[in-house]
Parts: C-alpha cells; structure tokens; sequence
C-alpha cells in the first residue's frame, strides 16, 4: 500500500506508513547494539536542517501556480550533503526527512565521504510539459542555492527526475555563481561532466548484492526466478542485468500493472516496448496482470524497485520469496522487516542494496574536481570493489551481533558517523 492511498489509515497504519518513523525505529534498534549515549542519539535521529520553499511557475496555459518544494540536510558530519531529488504528487516532508536520513547511512554504508540529503517537489510530471518542468527545476533550484554548493550540498537524479534535469540544475546554480560548476550535481548527462556508467549504476548494484547474497545462501542464478517491482531507471536496469547473468525474470512492473511469464521474460524485449509505449500494456509475450499482489508471486528472488511501504505487515506473511534485495528506499516497512526476518527471509536492505547509484555519484563528483573522466571499465570495477566490500562488512557485522542485514547496515553505518562526532565533538 502506498502512502498516497486514498482509503483512510488507521493510526496504527499512518505509524507504520511514516517513512521517517520507520527510518527511526531501525536507527533506534541500531543505537541500542552499539550503547550510544541519548544526546548522541538526538543529534543523529533528527535532520540538521530543513528548508520548504514555494515556487511560483508560468504555466504554459499563461497562469502561474505555486508549487511546494523541500530540502533536508540530514547531517553533513562525513562531508557534503548527497541525495536525489524527487518530483511527485505525493512528496512529503517526513518521507523527505526519512529519504536523507537514509542517504546518511547509505553514504555511510559504502564509505562515500559524504552526508545525506534529500529534496523533493510536489508536482506531478506526468502532467506537465517539458517546458513547465524546466521552470519549476530552474525555480526550485534558485530558491534553495544558498544551501547548495560543491562542498556543501550535491543533488541527483531520483524518482521522476533525470539527466536533463540535472543539466538544468547545474545551469541555472552556474548562472548565478558566474561560472560552470559541475560538481554540484551529479546523475548529469555526459557532455558536462556526467560519469560513464552513472545511469546504470544502481541497477548494477543491486545485481551485485543479488549475486553476493546468493552466494551466501546457496542459490544459483539459473534456479532463481525472481520478482522486479518497477521498471525504471533501477528495476528496470537492475531486471536486465540479472537476465544477462542468467537469472529468470518472471515478472516485472509499472505504474499501471505487471506483466508475468512462468518460463521468464525476454527482458530486453520488454525494455524496448517500454521505451517506445511508455508502458507495460500492449507487451505481447506475456501474461497481463494487475500491481496488487505481484509482490506474493511465487518466486526465489523479490526486488522491489518502485517505490515506499510496499511490503508491509498486512502483506509480509504472504511474501513467498527467500531473498529481497531491496532497489527502492524504505520498500518494506520496520513492521514487515521483523515479520519477515522471523521467517528467516534475507532482505538485503536498501542503504546496502541500492547504494550503487550514489556511489558512482561519489566517482562523478571526483572526476568533475579533478576534470579527468574515467573509462566505464574503470567505473564499474571500483563500484564492484565498493559494493563487495561493504556487501561482506554489512554481513559480517550480521554474524558479530546475530541481527538482521538490515540492523547490521544501521550499525555499521551509524558506528562511522558516531566516530567522526567523538573525533570532531559538538560545536559550541
Ligand atoms: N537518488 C539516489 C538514491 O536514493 C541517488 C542519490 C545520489 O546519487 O546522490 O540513492
């Protein structure tokens, strides 16, 4: 269920759905492990700082509307804040809250030297022009540029934002500032200053934890059929580079419905329907189904790559697959996690799983310094040394503490942020 639903919740749902209540029960669970001391812990639960801005947008009709948009800096202890930026109808800002606490573990997670951050604007895109959206990008960005910067702050590419916006990011802050600067965005398209195998990046780290929590239990890909929820950016790069390792994808879907095929589906096929329809519908060499359930298929492998609060505790206990790699931020609920755990499924959690994206974000705002540009071999073959590594910390700390993958991320995650506040103490 998602966030946005219109069937009213009840309270125990509305906790459960609030992302940022989530993001606090896993933080808290961690904190507990590691004995953290209560002010430590206040610091680290809450956002350092949060900016709302209104942005008033000439609409193509003549009319201008005011659209609402967020930026949180969670904590910027390890370096600038890092995290994308989404535009949708039902952006929040305790979802916003919960998305760069996230980005502090994930940067944490994999060792990027960087803090968390996250923003997003109300809007829906699937009903503007390019040239509305290009206002609202450029207005956005000049609202919230005094809190942006190379060293301060890097956004990205996230749910429903692409290259061309950050293309549109990096102009409008380079405008202002009176000069190019690159390194203040990252995701951007190659001609100024993008990274070789950026857009893939997520996607290849979630095949890799696929793989490397497959080892771990036993599986082979040619035995595993697996479950893609979403087919975007991450789904639906993460669903083609299982296919070329050999895994059989039974199902994948968007926003609309899922399509499904027992004997696995020719996933370059589907991409390529998609890229030309924009959806799923119309795929002939499949089974059409609707979205609600797909997460129960009988299956090896579930990757939810869509969206928050998809697995929750009304649907935990009829989740069918042994392993869940998590492509989306916050897809299973805290509820769900330790439903799910009880069971003995192996959910590698998002802050590991899905921090292939930032992690070549970390790459591209290097190269953009230093204006020395990698080759995608290169690219890739550091991202792989990064995600095994962490992959086999996240999985050792498991062992250490006898928890979960996903409270042994927290841990690790939350360990390096409280060393660096022992080394530099608070600030008075
Ligand atoms: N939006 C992506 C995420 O949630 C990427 C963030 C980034 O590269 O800064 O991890």
């Amino acid at each position: 269920m998602s966030t946005g639903s219109s069937v009213a919740l009840t309270d125990a749902q509305r906790e459960e759905y609030n992302p940022f209540l989530s993001m606090q029960k896993g933080f808290n669970t961690a904190a507990d492990y590691l004995g953290l001391d209560e002010g430590l812990r206040e610091v680290l639960r809450s956002p350092d700082r949060e900016l709302t801005v209104y942005l008033p947008v000439m609409m193509d009709d003549g009319g201008v509307r005011v659209f609402t948009g967020y930026r949180v800096q969670h904590n910027f202890s390890r370096g600038p804040c890092k995290g994308g930026i989404r535009f949708a109808p039902d952006v929040n800002i305790d979802e916003v809250r919960a998305l760069s606490a996230w980005m502090t573990w994930k940067c944490s997670v994999v060792d990027v030297p960087f803090g968390g951050g996250k923003g997003g604007v109300i809007c829906d895109p699937r009903e503007m022009s390019a040239g509305e959206l290009e206002r609202l990008t450029r207005r956005y960005t000049a609202s919230i540029m005094d809190i942006l910067g190379p060293d301060r702050d890097v956004p990205a590419p996230d749910m429903n934002t692409n290259e061309q916006t950050m293309a549109w990011i990096m102009d409008t802050y380079s405008m202002h500032v009176r000069n190019t600067t690159t390194a203040i965005v990252t995701g951007k398209p190659l001609a100024i200053g993008g990274s070789r195998g950026r857009t893939e990046a997520t996607g290849r780290g979630v095949m890799i934890s696929c793989r490397e929590a497959m080892k771990k239990i036993g599986l082979r890909p040619e035995d595993t059929r697996v479950v893609v929820q979403g087919s975007g950016n991450v789904g639906g790069i993460g669903a083609l580079l299982l296919y070329r390792e050999g895994y059989k994808i039974i199902s994948l879907s968007d926003m609309y419905g899922s399509v499904y095929r027992e004997e696995g589906l020719d996933v370059p096929a589907v991409l390529a329907h998609l890229r030309e329809h924009r959806r799923l519908e119309g795929y002939t060499d499949a089974e059409h189904r609707p979205n609600a359930g797909q997460l129960e298929v009988d299956c090896d492998l579930l990757v939810p790559a869509a969206t928050e609060n998809q697995i929750t505790s009304e649907n935990a206990d009829r989740i069918k697959a042994k392993l869940i790699v998590e492509g989306a931020n916050g897809p299973t609920t805290a509820k769900a996690s330790e439903i799910l755990h009880q069971r003995g499924v192996v959910i590698v959690p998002d802050i590991l799983a899905n921090a292939g994206g930032v992690t070549v974000s970390y790459f591209e705002w290097v190269q953009d310094r230093m204006g020395y540009f990698w080759t995608e071999e290169v690219v890739n073959s550091r991202l792989e040394q990064v995600m095994v590594k962490a992959f086999n910390e996240v999985y050792s700390t498991a062992e250490k503490y006898k928890v979960s993958l996903r409270t042994a991320a927290y841990i690790l995650s939350i360990e390096r942020v409280a060393s660096v506040y022992h080394l530099r103490g608070i600030f008075a």
